[in-house]
C-alpha cells in the first residue's frame, strides 16, 4: 500500500533477491525469500524497528529459503509456502549438496499460501497468486503497483523449467494469464536480477511474447 517501504537484499551464491516489506505506520513487516545471510536480514529488520509478522517463500528452492531456520531461531514464525512446493523444502539439503553447497536444516513450514489468500500488513494486504511452472507451487505476492514474482519471470528472461516439477507450458500460462494481465505500470520484483515492469516485459521479453 502507499507508504510501505520495500527493501531488496541480494544474498547468497546465486545472488537471490530477498525482500523486506515494512509498513511504518503499524511497524509490521514481511520477509519474503530468506535465502541466505540471516544475520544481515535480521539486522535490516532491527534497523527498521519492525515486528516481523510474515515469513514467506515464493517457492521452495534452497536459494530462496535456506536462511529460514536461522531467522526462526530469532522469530517464532513458520515459513509460509504453497503446499505443492513442500517436497522441495524436504529435499533442500540434497539440492544444496548437488550444487556443491553445505546443507542447511529444513525450516518449519506452513503450507497455507493458496490462491487468493490475503496476508494483512498494517492497513493493507499482500495477495497470493499461484504462478506455477518454474516450480509447481510457485506463487507471487502482489499489492497495488507491485509484484514479487520469485523465479517466474525476470527482466528479459523467464524461470528455468528443467528442475524437478518444472513445466514450461504452465510457466508460459502463468506469465500470460497472471502477470501480463496486471497493469503495465506494475513493477515486477524478480528473485534474481533487476526490477522490471509488466509493460516492458510484454513488449520485449524474448521468451514469452506479450501479444
Ligand atoms: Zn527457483
Ligand atoms: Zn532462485
Amino acid at each position: 500500500m502507499a507508504g510501505w517501504n520495500l527493501e531488496c537484499l541480494t544474498v547468497g551464491p546465486l545472488q537471490m533477491n530477498a525482500w523486506l516489506l515494512v509498513d511504518p505506520a503499524s511497524g509490521e513487516a514481511a520477509l519474503i525469500d530468506p535465502g541466505d545471510h540471516p544475520t544481515r536480514l535480521l539486522a535490516r529488520l532491527d534497523a527498521a524497528g519492525a515486528r516481523l509478522r510474515w515469513l514467506l517463500a515464493t517457492h521452495g528452492h534452497f536459494d530462496h529459503i535456506a536462511a529460514a531456520v536461522a531467522i526462526q531461531a530469532h522469530r517464532d514464525l513458520p515459513l509460509l509456502i504453497h503446499p505443492a512446493d513442500a517436497f522441495l523444502v524436504a529435499a533442500m539439503p540434497d539440492h544444496q549438496r548437488a550444487f556443491g553447497l553445505p546443507p542447511t536444516p529444513v525450516p518449519r513450514i506452513e503450507t497455507s499460501l493458496l490462491e487468493g489468500r490475503e496476508l494483512p500488513l498494517g492497513s493493507g494486504a499482500l495477495t497470493v497468486t499461484e504462478v506455477p511452472g518454474h516450480s509447481p507451487g510457485q506463487v507471487m505476492f502482489t499489492w497495488p503497483g507491485h509484484a514479487i514474482v520469485g523465479d517466474c519471470i525476470f527482466a528479459g528472461s523467464v524461470g528455468r523449467t528443467d528442475l524437478p516439477g518444472g513445466d514450461l507450458a504452465a510457466l508460459e500460462a502463468s506469465i500470460r494469464e497472471r502477470i501480463y494481465t496486471l497493469p503495465d505500470v506494475t513493477v515486477i520484483h524478480p528473485g534474481h536480477g533487476p526490477d522490471t515492469t509488466v509493460g516492458r516485459e510484454k513488449a520485449t521479453n524474448p521468451f514469452v511474447a506479450g501479444r
